[in-house]
């Protein structure tokens, strides 16, 4: 059973003596409804209440405490002073309110604790925090946490609040693996909570260890959470999809060229989910370039070879159209489009060749997964470019068929941080290495004081019969704004190169961007003026050339997007990153590594340690945030044993039924992870 000993430790925050609607209100908005939340809500730093030993010893600017003799009052219309000595100096305590003084009558010996400040040559201590009898000194924390506070809440209520919460910590029966705990030192669960919410002087030690201790607390409880949801999904039933290899061959035929070892490996791991009887759940990831196209037609192949129907999903118009093209070139079976400027005529067609089995593979934008869209029989679904849409769409999508596989295809790396946070449902696949004759993109930095120059080299090299893009700087958070730099460069271009050049942005009408599109894709124009709507997916094998405009605008994940977006032919290409002169540290950093460096997975772990990953993860995204007592980046060593943690935990112990599996419970009942205890208890 698990022990009852943390009921009160759930129970709401009003259960606590003095905490009314009103407090709880606010408490509820700082920490969370329960005892426990409260518990979890961690001080960001301490004040030093350690008494000095004697006023000489006192730090202007800082908190001190100090034994003293009240001497006489001194009173005017706005200050009233206690002027107060030790036997070695004297100082003055003031207040804004007169009977305020009745604290500090004459010839008392009092503790008294405050922030100190020096006025002329007179240490001043306006308002202490604490006025306590010389012979009372526990009266006052020696150490003070010190609580990130909401509006309306005192913090001397907080103070007392936390206090009665923490006489509320029963022992309770460890859940870490004993080796484990010996090793990092960790103190249990509730001496860990009292290190840290009550922290005792000469122990900073400890409390280091206790904060590391509740991190991993609550990483096992997250990392448990996903194992369990890997193996729930692992085990809804599927359906074994097995083909013979006759599509494939023929499209490979058509390719001309050998998959990357990659691309192989890739293949085989997806073969094995589509042929096992169980439900496909697994990410694709891999970096621009890398040949993902390839590996989802291949996987949509295999399903047809079983006789199934398969639907690759894009985030955009513009792509579904280009994959629609890509696929139509190389698959020996038909292949459909399905948009939401597909109307009339042509929709109705494609719906009921879909409903009635004719047709094999669509393409699409999320109108594929609107309800009128039926599939006679949907075996696979991938959806490419992932990051573009939300979890919810993720689960939306694999509903249209009964139990169809599902093949997530991202192309932004996704640092390992987020992959075992966010994506711990998935089973993972990555494309390494780009297909063989690609050569290196050569990357260099300009001042933009240099824009002369660096047009006239892009001017030769549209001579000498390649394509550029012209990439844009983000101004600002406006597109409109964006949008303005980008057409007074195009126009600036245009005056030297004609009718060679292209402008492509994302407040165009959907059509006329499409045509700029279509135009360079088909070498028309030469230049291409653009936002970032080429970031995502444009396939121009010819263009080789590159130009970002303010490079440090942009972040460096973005900037490698972009930078993809060439290197696809065999001819050397080139990135010139456009930077404006006075580059901060930090942004020359950043610039320099991506010139250093084309490892898409380098270059997001890398991002997200700049970006400060822990905000990515908490509050900003999600509305509630996902880690209160660890940051997945800083302790990203302890999140991968986590990781390992769960899965040997749950390999030993799947039903938790040992004693440690008992702990464990109460763990991910202290943590919420509601949905891991709900399967545990329907299996
Ligand atoms: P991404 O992973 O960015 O979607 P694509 O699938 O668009 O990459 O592939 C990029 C380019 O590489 C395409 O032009 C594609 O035809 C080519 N390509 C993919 N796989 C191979 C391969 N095994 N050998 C040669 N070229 C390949
Ligand atoms: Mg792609």
């Amino acid at each position: 059973m698990e022990p009852d000993s943390i009921t009160p430790l759930l129970a709401p925050v009003t259960s606590l003596r003095g905490v009314g609607a009103e407090t709880a209100k606010r408490l509820e908005r700082l920490a969370g409804p329960r005892v426990l939340d409260l518990l979890f809500h961690l001080p960001d730093g301490i004040i030093d209440r350690r008494p000095a030993r004697s006023l000489s010893d006192v730090q202007p600017g800082a908190v001190a405490t100090v034994e003293v003799t009240v001497l006489r009052h001194e009173g005017s219309g706005r200050v009233w002073r206690a002027v107060v000595g030790d036997g070695v100096g004297f100082a003055e305590v003031a207040f804004f309110q007169p009977w305020r003084l009745k604290e500090m009558p004459v010839g008392a010996r009092l503790l008294v604790s405050g922030r100190c400040d020096l006025f002329g040559d007179r240490l001043t201590m306006r308002h202490p925090d604490y006025i306590v009898p010389a012979d009372q000194p526990e009266r006052i924390p020696e150490l003070e946490p010190v609580w990130p506070m909401t509006e309306g809440l005192r913090s001397d209520l907080l103070r007392r609040t936390m206090h009665q919460a923490l006489l509320l910590l029963p022992d309770l029966p460890e859940w870490h693996d004993p080796a484990l705990l010996r090793r990092e030192q960790w103190p249990a669960f509730a001496d860990a909570v009292r290190a840290v919410q009550a922290p005792v002087a000469n122990n900073g030690q400890l409390a280091e260890l206790a904060r590391k201790r509740l991190a991993y607390d609550e990483l096992l409880a997250h990392q448990l959470a996903m194992a369990w949801m890997r193996n729930r999904e692992r085990h809804r039933p599927g359906r074994a999809l097995a083909g013979d290899g006759r599509l494939r061959a023929t499209a490979l035929a058509k390719f001309g060229f050998e998959p990357t070892p990659s691309q192989h490996r890739a293949l085989a791991e997806i073969d094995a989910d589509l042929a096992a009887p169980r439900r496909m759940l697994r990410l694709l990831q891999g970096d621009v370039g890398s040949g993902k196209t390839l590996v989802a037609l291949l996987a949509m192949l295999r399903a047809v070879e079983a006789g199934a129907q398969a639907a690759l999903m894009a985030p955009t118009e513009v792509l579904a159209k280009q994959h629609h093209r890509t696929l139509s070139r190389l698959s020996p079976c038909p292949v459909g489009l399905l948009t939401g400027s597909i109307t009339g005529a042509e929709r109705r067609n494609t719906l009921l060749a879909l409903a009635n089995g004719r047709m094999p593979i669509v393409v699409g934008t999320h109108a594929l997964f609107q309800d009128k869209v039926v599939f006679r029989d949907l075996g696979l679904a991938v959806i490419d470019e992932q990051h573009r849409f939300g979890v919810a769409q993720r689960m939306l999508l694999g509903g249209k068929g009964e139990r169809t596989d599902l093949l997530v295809m991202t192309a932004t790396p996704i640092p390992r941080t987020l992959l075992l946070t966010q994506f711990g449902e998935m089973e993972v696949s990555r494309l390494l290495e780009k297909p063989a004759g690609r050569q290196p993109i050569r990357t260099t930095l300009h001042s933009l004081g240099m824009l002369g120059d660096v047009i006239d080299g892009i001017v030769r090299a549209l001579d000498r019969g390649e394509q550029a893009y012209w990439v844009c700087p983000m101004v600002a958070e406006s597109a409109l704004i964006d949008l303005a730099a980008a057409e007074a460069r195009f126009a600036a271009l245009r005056d030297r190169l004609g009718d060679r050049i292209g402008l492509a942005h994302g407040q165009q009408d959907p059509g006329v961007r499409d045509a700029a599109l279509a135009a360079f894709s088909a070498g028309e124009t030469r230049l291409l003026v653009a936002t970032t709507v080429i970031e995502v997916g444009v396939d121009v094998p010819a263009a080789s050339v590159m130009v970002i405009e303010h490079a440090e605008r942009f972040g460096l994940a973005q900037l490698h997007q972009l930078r993809g977006r060439v290197g696809r032919g065999s001819a050397q290409s080139y990135c010139l990153l456009l930077h404006e002169d006075g580059l901060t540290e930090s942004m020359r950093r950043r610039l320099t590594l991506l010139r250093d460096t084309e490892d898409g997975f380098v270059i997001a772990d890398e991002d997200f340690r700049l970006r400060g990953g822990g905000d990515l993860l908490g509050k900003r995204q999600s509305g509630q945030a996902a880690f209160r007592l660890a940051d997945p980046v800083e302790h990203d060593g302890l999140l991968q044993t986590a990781n390992r943690d769960a899965a040997v935990l749950l390999n030993r112990d799947p039903k938790l039924e040992s004693p440690r599996g008992f702990a464990v419970r109460t763990l991910l009942r202290m943590f919420n992870r509601r949905a891991a205890l709900e399967t545990l208890a329907a299996g």
